[in-house]
């Protein structure tokens, strides 16, 4: 097999490499270096041997690159000294070449399940076209150097020819002499035979001793998983923009994966007893399942399990479908009340959280989402369930628009490690609800009338063409403003419905289908639903069954789609609560702290 020697401008000066397919190295050091990257070209191609040889001895030798005739000179020394073909010495020209995107992309499944599968094993190019064929990744099976050569400039796997060389210095004279042995099987000296070969078009040794598994040949590629401790691969932090470039994520959650990554190798490196704790504060609508995706990914890369829970069943049915589409070739496992999977074990759990109970030691990564939803408050089984569910070494990752007060309190202490993601997917700022003063609620339902200023909101949204959600502190108030909207707002199909509604997955159906206009609803809707162009209204925001965590969630509905980013908020009261100020105040602490990272469109 022939390889492209190249070098690249890095912090100590150049660097040569070796490239089995130069497109893999151009994104890689695209991703590195953004447009300016630009390598040093040495052409033509060498066998791979002699390719991975001379680069070693061309990067210890130190040679200098300023000047561009002095440099081809010591080359074509060290190519000799690298028992290079002296006809292609001759050949030798450098040339340098902006790096450009023409590989195709890779496909960030396929990526992981190959790195994964490929643990614990040492394979020629065929014996890896097979393991690929055999987990059936069709994209690696396609272009398997263009995936080998990008794993490998991340650091998780190993690419070296088959023979290592090493030097010697023969006795009494101290000449120098290389000598070859096999890398599969340690075989050197006599086992070694040189043939023609047409992979590399040059003389080229094989090792006879181990020929019953396959020619290894001077030039043949051997990739190898990287050596591993319990179970784990050693990557290097610079290897972690792999587990997030794939995913197309906006820079706003990138940056927060990319935490959330150094977080868990550290925690993996640390691998104390105790597992460690992350915390991501995302605002409503951050697109935190996408985020979740690189920590998935690197847990699974290394072999790892990982468990994502969530206290609601219908989360859990709705994260399924969107997992199992990431992770195509992970055995996804579903558990939650009544669920057919109850017995199986997969790489990736998506479970409720009193599934939790059913499990010892058993995750490397447990990702507990709207831990502020967490039935903890009373309930200390389960929160023991969460804390044995995690292996030791082990780590939790916890989502969360709003965070628990004790947790917050931890980030400021900072006791626990967190991430802000401060602005929305689409990187408007989050709308911040407005106040108008009413009545108390009881007495707009006693005179069963809605007030003129309710009316014209409510009129502004109908006449934009958006949905309205209209929250209710109580949910027997539901019904008297469904009754009061209804005779207020003749021809707009006007639904409500609570935690006792029996059709409530029904109509949230038929809100979602656009069917239903205004939903009058309780703090039970809060999260959850999305709606692409909608409003939201509180009425008695200022109720003490309100907390600001519930206000900010109910906020959240609004805006969410990038089409109508800037829908409206308003809190009903009768006087301004702590609660109601609280959040207001969060909403707008993330829309400066977004502002101030960049992270919002200017307008
Ligand atoms: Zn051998
Ligand atoms: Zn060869």
């Amino acid at each position: 097999m022939k390889a492209i020697l190249y070098a690249v401008p890095g912090h100590q000066g150049w660097e040569w490499k070796y490239s089995l397919d130069i497109r893999a190295d151009m994104r890689y050091w695209l991703e590195q270096w953004g447009e300016r990257a630009h390598i040093r070209l040495l052409e033509p191609s060498l066998s791979f041997g002699q390719a991975a040889r001379l680069m070693e001895l061309l990067n210890c030798s130190r040679v200098r690159h300023n000047d561009e005739i002095s440099l081809l000179k010591k080359m074509k020394e060290l190519a000799h000294e690298a028992e290079i073909p002296a006809p292609w010495i001759e050949q030798m020209t450098l040339r340098d070449v902006p790096c450009k995107l023409i590989g195709p992309q890779l496909a960030p499944s396929e990526f992981v399940v190959m790195v994964q599968s490929l643990e614990g094993r040492s394979l020629l190019l065929e014996e890896f076209a097979q393991l690929t064929e055999y987990v059936k990744l069709g994209s690696v099976a396609a272009d398997p150097l263009y995936y080998i050569q990008y794993a490998f400039l991340h650091g998780y796997l190993r690419v070296s020819s088959g023979f290592k060389t090493v030097q010697k210095r023969n006795w009494p004279l101290f000449m120098k002499r290389t000598e070859h042995t096999c890398r599969r099987c340690g075989s050197g000296g006599d086992n070694l035979f040189t043939t023609d070969c047409i992979f590399c078009g040059c003389p080229c040794s094989y090792c006879e001793s181990c020929m019953q598994m396959g020619r290894v040949r001077f030039c043949s590629p051997m990739i190898s998983s990287i050596a591993t401790v319990n179970g784990q691969g050693a990557v290097q932090p610079n290897g972690l923009d792999g587990f997030i470039t794939p995913w197309g994520l906006s820079d706003v959650q990138a940056e927060a994966s990319k935490e959330a990554l150094h977080f868990l190798l550290n925690a993996y490196a640390k691998n104390s007893p105790e597992p460690q704790r992350f915390l991501i504060w995302a605002v409503t609508g951050a697109g935190k399942t996408e985020m979740i995706f690189p920590m998935i990914a690197f847990v699974l890369s290394r072999g790892g399990k990982v468990l994502v829970t969530t206290p609601r069943k219908d989360v859990v049915l709705e994260l399924q479908p969107r997992l199992k589409r990431a992770f195509p070739h992970t055995k996804v496992v579903t558990l939650y009340g009544g669920s057919e999977e109850r017995w199986e074990r997969g790489q990736l759990t998506i479970a409720t959280t009193h599934q939790l109970m059913r499990f010892a030691e058993a995750f490397d990564l447990v990702i507990i989402d709207e831990i502020d939803a967490f039935p903890y408050h009373n309930n200390p089984m389960l929160e023991f369930a969460a804390s044995k569910a995690v292996k030791p070494g082990g780590a939790y990752l916890f989502l969360s628009a709003t965070p628990p007060e004790p947790l917050q309190k931890a980030v400021r202490r900072h006791q626990l490690p967190c991430a802000r993601v401060p602005a929305r997917f689409h990187r408007h700022p989050l709308p911040v609800p407005k106040i108008i003063y009413t009545e108390p609620l009881n007495r707009l339902i006693l005179k069963n009338n809605i007030p003129q200023a309710i009316k014209q909101i409510i009129q502004i949204s109908m006449d934009r063409g958006a949905q309205l959600f209209v929250f209710v502190p109580k949910i027997n108030m539901v019904e008297p403003f469904i009754g009061m909207l209804r005779s207020g707002f003749p021809g707009i199909t006007v639904e409500g419905t609570s935690s006792k509604d029996e059709n409530r997955a029904d109509k949230v159906v038929q809100f979602r289908q656009t069917q239903t206009r205004i939903l009058v609803t309780t703090t039970i809707l809060e999260r959850g639903v999305t709606i692409p162009k909608s409003d939201v209204l509180i009425l008695g925001a200022d109720a003490p069954l309100f907390d600001s965590a519930a206000l900010v969630q109910m906020s959240g509905r609004a805006g969410r789609s990038k089409d109508d980013p800037a829908g409206t908020v308003y809190f009903a009261v009768r006087e301004k609560t702590s609660s109601v100020m609280g959040a207001i105040r969060q909403i707008r602490d993330m829309n400066k702290l977004a502002l101030r990272k960049g992270f919002l469109h200017k307008s």
